[in-house]
């Protein structure tokens, strides 16, 4: 085609000058006495045709330079049909699928893959594609595979599929992008949480407002004065408690007449209830997305032996944030053995991190003691802890971080369940991390309960869900820029085929 149109312009180059000659000449046969003049009209003819043959050549310049860029463009466009060929063809994709098919356990990266290539070959439309992503987000084994669940999250939303997008997914700047998470600002003088203490109106919980009084261990108890954990109940607030009445008459205990079997006769929701706590923790487990950030910060140490448990109350300040919903850490205790058991086992010990929200929602964070070496922060817990059962203890001089026992991953396991000692009150919900911090033998027999653990309660139909808290973004902000680079490139490509 080119070449058609560079010979149109010569062959009208040329037939401009040769008729211009033509003229030229007839003038030139009028008269002998214009020979000056014919002369001239020669020299200007010739000029005439030096200007059309500059023309021409510019004509037929800018037509190869052209048509070199319509061959780079047909290379271009004829690559790109080729891959749109493959991609179309679906063999690219059953390429990489046959490559996977070798895998036995194919990582939720490379599904994520296999699903953006699917949308890339077969459209967002494709419910297949969305398939692939669902499917990647189904396999993301939430063991620090945030970015995973981000990218299948994103590429899940950018098929057109209703999809809540984790706060941590979106890109720093956005609300609430970054928290931090409380071993990360464990030394944090200040950590800026305070801000964040927003009554959100709805944590998704709704209507458990009549939890609002009992936050831990037995407010509701109408025993409460003598119940050992009243104190829970007060956001870390001390109880005037007069010890020498305590356990006087035992309401419960962990052993003998009014140990957990008898509970119920006096407390009727530790008997009757559906949802109780703990469980023993086996699959299968339901996958969910959970933004679980605990912001704790440093504070004077308070302890109190209730006579069921060693419990650290702590000062206001200490946040937790579940989806956005935050919460006060108010206390924590401990259980030996640990009170859950994973596939039927208890570990050496657990830590129960009580939470209330500002509409009363209470959230227990678990943290499995595993036999190991010494742990220094239970070190400075138990060099501190009152032997005997009492009143809380200030203990000024001691500053204590509870962030420094949770473990770096805050991987989990996480069910509605209730309070573990009576009056056994529904609508808590627990968050077990799935990695356990150490405790050394002898640190677990210095702790001054030999037993206090309730046993595991039927599971009755509730999911035990399995999630992530969220950290490393890098990879997903990098997989979304290419990504979009990527489809900006080929509507480019393929808007310049179009065009050819
Ligand atoms: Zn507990």
């Amino acid at each position: 085609m080119k070449r058609i149109v560079l010979e149109v312009v010569l062959a009208l180059a040329m037939a401009g000058a040769a008729a211009f000659g033509y003229m030229s000449w007839k003038q030139a046969q009028g008269s002998k006495t214009e020979i000056e003049e014919l002369t001239k009209a020669s020299e200007e003819a010739k000029a005439k045709i030096d200007e059309a043959e500059k023309a021409a050549k510019a004509a037929s310049d800018e037509l190869e330079s052209l048509s070199k860029e319509a061959e780079a463009a047909a290379t271009k466009a004829s690559q790109f049909e080729a891959a749109k060929a493959g991609f179309s063809a679906g063999t690219t994709l059953a390429d990489l699928e046959a490559a996977y098919k070798k895998e036995k356990n194919l990582s939720p990266e490379r599904q994520i893959g296999l699903a953006t290539l699917r949308m890339l070959t077969k459209g967002a439309e494709d419910p297949a594609t969305v398939e692939a992503y669902k499917k990647a987000l189904a396999m993301a084994d939430w063991g620090n595979r945030k970015n995973t669940i981000c990218a299948a999250q994103i590429g899940l939303a950018a098929t057109g599929e209703k999809v809540d997008i984790m706060a941590d997914c979106l890109p720093k700047g956005s609300q609430m992008a970054k928290e931090g998470h409380g071993k990360d600002d464990a030394h944090a003088k200040d950590d800026g949480h305070g801000k964040k203490e927003v009554a959100a109106k709805d944590d998704g919980h709704g209507k458990k407002d009549e939890q609002a009084k009992d936050d831990g261990h037995g407010k509701k108890d109408a025993n409460a004065k003598d119940d050992g954990h009243a104190a829970d109940a007060k956001d870390g607030e001390k109880t005037a408690e007069k010890p020498a009445d305590k356990h006087a008459t035992p309401h419960w205990d962990y052993v003998g007449d009014m140990g957990p079997a008898r509970w119920g006769k006096e407390f009727p929701t530790c008997g009757k209830g559906k949802k109780q706590s703990p469980l023993d923790i086996k699959g299968p487990f339901v996958k969910q997305m959970v933004d679980l950030s605990p912001a704790y910060k440093p504070g004077p140490l308070t302890m109190l032996n209730n006579g069921h448990t060693i419990q650290v109350n702590i000062p206001a300040g200490s946040k937790l944030r579940i989806d956005g919903v935050v919460y006060d850490l108010l206390q924590f205790h401990f259980h030996r053995p640990s009170e859950e058991q994973i596939d039927g086992k208890p570990m050496a010990m657990v830590a129960h991190f009580v939470h209330k929200s500002a509409e009363g929602k209470l959230a227990v964070i678990g943290v499995l003691l595993k036999e190991g070496n010494e742990n220094p922060n239970i070190k400075t817990l138990w060099s501190n802890l009152p032997a005997t059962e009492g009143p809380p203890v200030d203990i000024p001089e001691v500053t204590f971080n509870p962030a420094n026992l949770l473990p770096k991953e805050l991987n989990f396991w996480s069910y509605e369940g209730s309070l573990t000692t009576p009056p056994c009150t529904e609508g808590v919900r627990f968050f077990i991390l799935r990695t356990p911090v150490n405790i050394s033998k002898e640190q677990v027999n210095a702790f001054p309960f030999k037993l206090n653990a309730r046993p595991v309660q039927p599971q009755n139909n509730r999911e035990i869900l399995i999630g992530q808290a969220p950290r490393d973004m890098e990879w997903l902000r990098n997989m979304l820029a290419q990504a979009s680079q990527a489809k900006a490139a080929s509507a480019e490509a393929v808007e310049g085929v179009e065009n050819l």
